[in-house]
């Protein structure tokens, strides 16, 4: 395979930073500082009005603490960045101490009845109801980080649920509504292409005359339930807008109708910028075709492709019979469609539910699926069982990483919604735990982990984080590092001490390749790296030497 590099800027060479995720909740401009001692801070102030040539209209806010020399200080983000900032402030000869103002966040666990009382261990399992502890989904871990509901731009996140009907009025469900439709008067207000489609749409029908079920309604409450209201069960959102589309009679026909409502609105969202339609992330669909070819489903499949183009996931269930997907066939799950994820079902006890579909090419991953706690029409809640259970989990995970507030992440997103969505994907798949059950017999050979999947977004806007070690060592650091166009090779230049490690690692933080190299002198080494086999992606790449850690620089092959 032939790739392709793209280098980013290096992070402030010369400092010893480690990379770790961004602390997005810090004050823009805000620089907390412990001088030596407070006679110094005019003249702190003098000293900090260019960084690098850089006007940075520095200037003090308040003092926070006469005693301790504390001040909170301020400078004009516009102009220069703030890891730049900081770092030039720590190395500034008055300053004893300096950090972001970060906004502290309330921790809470969800209060809903059915959390709390442990009936939801595909949320969090401690080993309750004879479960293993850990078997979930890490979801108290993944809502430190996020709850889900808007972009880092303010978008709305959406997923368009297609099921067999839905209870608009259950009190913990948050469904999707056209505001740009005017109810009833036999005009396509918005133009998204249907009429008078203002709660959802039924295919049956071509009205938004949605219908109470259980099905569906239990889907829904485990893709975005509304968490901490006190009330029934928690989604993997807690705050998210669920589009409903019923199927009508599920015939393929039906469903290139349902699938095409969710596109069409999100096609007219991208076109519009957010005026009209709805920002669908993702769809969820818990229905299909035992036993079924790909090859004799091809519009049906193909509905994947296009929706991926928009940029939306399609979450599928596999079968609930145990066999072999890749040799036995499935529709929707043996489609080919790189934005299509199939998902098989787990325990509580982390095992392969033994009525369920697999395939080491066909089905991606495992999530929660055995009797699992959501909602149900009337203001009731219950337990149901099956890959359509599984299913919802990872739906609402895609969602859930769309609401990690990394703006730099959705401004690609809209630019380039398809090649996004596939990046999430595969940080989904990358992000799950692996599974001796599903191992061998599904592409990632993982059980779907909500945590580690909003993590890898996070870490997508990873910068470095500067109130880590720090070694002002002007011998050591990365310089640079550049592609060899005609191999799949990079040059990385450094200035280094003996025996240096050249470590890259993922956006996970895992190590994913290491070169000793053994340079003779001090001074600045060229080190070939040999990037064949290694996985298109975003890598960090930093230096060891002796206790030392260099500076990272961040490079993507694709
Ligand atoms: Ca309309
Ligand atoms: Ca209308
Ligand atoms: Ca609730």
């Amino acid at each position: 395979m032939k790739k392709t590099y793209i280098l980013f800027t290096c992070f402030i060479l010369f400092t010893c930073n480690i990379i770790s995720a961004q602390q997005t909740n810090n004050i823009p401009g805000d620089i907390i500082v412990m001088l030596h001692s407070n006679n110094e801070v005019d003249e702190f102030v003098a000293s900090m009005q260019t960084v690098g040539g850089i006007k940075t209209s520095f200037k003090t806010t308040r003092i926070l603490s006469q005693s301790m020399h504390i001040a909170l200080f301020k400078f004009d983000i516009a102009t220069i960045n703030e890891n730049i900032m900081l770092n030039a402030v720590k190395r500034n000869p008055l300053v004893l101490l300096a950090q972001f103002n970060f906004t502290a966040k309330e921790r809470i666990a969800p209060n809903d009845p059915n959390y709390t009382n442990g009936n939801m261990w595909d949320m969090n399992n401690t080993g309750q109801n004879s479960g293993v502890n850990d078997a979930d989904i890490d979801a108290p871990e993944a809502w430190d980080i996020t709850t889900g509901g808007l972009t880092a731009q303010g978008d709305t996140i959406v997923v368009a649920v297609v099921d067999g009907g839905f209870d608009l009025t259950q009190q913990d469900l948050n469904f999707w509504k056209n505001r740009n439709e005017i109810p009833g008067n036999g005009i396509d207000d918005d133009g998204n292409g249907y009429i008078d489609d203002v709660k959802g749409w039924d295919v049956a029908t071509s009205t938004d005359n949605i219908i109470s079920a259980s099905h569906g309604t239990h889907v829904c409450g485990t893709v975005g339930a509304r968490g901490n209201n006190g009330i029934g069960v928690t989604g993997v959102n807690w705050n998210v807008r669920i589009m409903p589309i019923m199927y009508g009679s599920a015939q393929d026909a039906d469903v290139v109708v349902a699938y095409s409502y969710a596109m069409d609105n999100r096609r007219l969202y991208n076109q519009t910028n957010g005026q009209k339609g709805a920002f669908v992330v993702s769809t969820n669909s818990s229905f299909g075709i035992d036993l079924a070819q790909a090859s004799t489903h091809p519009l049906w499949c193909a509905m994947y492709d296009s929706l991926g183009s928009v940029g939306i996931l399609s979450a599928c269930a596999t079968a609930n019979a145990n066999y072999n997907v890749d040799t036995q066939g499935d529709i929707p799950t043996a489609c080919a469609s790189n934005w299509m994820i199939s998902v098989t079902n787990t325990t509580r006890t982390d095992a392969k539910n033994s009525s369920c579909g697999y395939g080491l090419t066909t089905i991606d991953l495992g999530a929660p699926g055995t009797t699992i706690t959501s909602s149900l029409p009337g203001n009731t809640y219950g337990t149901m069982s099956g890959t359509s259970m599984a299913t919802p989990h990872v739906a609402g995970c895609v969602a859930l990483m769309y609401s990690v507030q990394c703006s730099q992440f959705i401004a690609n997103y809209k630019t380039n919604p398809g090649a996004v969505a596939l990046m999430v994907k595969d940080s989904l798949l990358n992000a799950t735990d692996p599974n001796l059950d599903l191992n061998n017999i599904t592409v990632s050979g993982g059980r779907l982990n909500l945590f580690k999947s909003v993590k890898s977004i996070q870490n997508y806007c990873a910068t470095v984080d500067v109130s880590d070690i720090e070694t002002k060592d002007s011998n050591f650091g990365i310089m640079n590092i550049y592609p060899n166009p005609t191999e799949n090779s990079l040059t990385v230049v450094y200035n280094s001490y003996q025996n240096v490690e050249i470590i890259f690692t993922d956006l996970l933080g895992q190590q994913i390749k290491k070169i000793t190299d053994h340079a003779n002198t001090k001074g600045i080494q060229h080190s070939y790296i040999d990037v064949n086999g290694m996985a298109k992606g975003i890598y960090f790449v930093s230096l060891r030497s002796q206790d030392k850690i260099s500076n990272v620089m961040k490079v993507t092959i694709q």
